[in-house]
């Protein structure tokens, strides 16, 4: 029978595997077909099929299901509008953050100076921080280095740095509090999972005493 031999070397266009004898098929006829194009439009697919071609069932008619294309297309949409993880440093003034640790240096220069934030005022303050940099050649310095790689001068990009960040960085000390911006946002992100975190600690205290 000359069914039987097309059948076996026949190949599902939409899920790529060879179509066998024990599947359940659907030959397409030009609805069929249409409809399985429409759904390939629609997906930014490239499938197309034409009348007479065999499917599976199942393939064809999750395939044409408006509901799992929309889904397809959520998946796209997220894909490319998907944040780079990098984004804080696009994001990073030498002007609003502490060039140290990333968070806003929210002072009123000049005036009135909130919390510890102070201005760069020499040249050699950039010299300086490189070569702490390669001294302490961790995360922490990587970040910073990093930043000043987007300045030529700190002094006349007004940068600003809150003086115990400068402190820590500069005697080598990797404080608690100190977390990359970027981890930061992670875990706001993950709040759902904060639960699972919290219900860990919870149950190290007593152990640990
Ligand atoms: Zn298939
Ligand atoms: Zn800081």
């Amino acid at each position: 029978m000359n069914l039987e031999t097309s059948l076996k070397e026949e190949i599902c266009v939409i899920c790529q595997n060879f179509i066998s004898h024990e599947d359940t098929i659907v030959v397409l006829g030009e609805k069929g077909s249409q409809s399985v194009n429409k759904a390939s439009k629609s997906r930014q697919d490239n499938v197309v099929t034409s009348v007479g071609q065999k499917l599976h069932q199942n393939c064809r008619k999750s395939y044409t299901n408006p509901k799992y294309i929309a889904l397809a297309n959520r998946e796209i949409k997220h894909e490319t509008t998907n944040v780079p993880k990098l984004r804080w440093k696009v994001e990073f003034d030498f002007k609003k953050h502490c060039l140290f640790c990333g968070q806003l240096a929210d002072a009123v220069i000049g005036r009135k100076r909130k919390s510890d934030v102070y201005p760069v005022r020499t040249s050699e303050f950039q010299c300086k921080i490189e070569d702490i940099c390669k001294q302490r050649e961790d995360e922490w310095a990587l970040e910073v280095r990093g930043r000043l790689e987007f300045v030529q001068d700190l002094h006349a990009a007004d940068a600003l740095y809150h003086q115990t960040c400068s402190v820590n960085f500069r005697t080598l000390q990797t404080p608690l509090a100190f977390s990359p911006p970027a981890k930061k946002a992670k875990t706001q992100a993950g709040r759902k999972s904060s639960l699972s975190e919290s219900f860990f600690v919870c149950y190290k205290i007593p152990s640990a005493k």
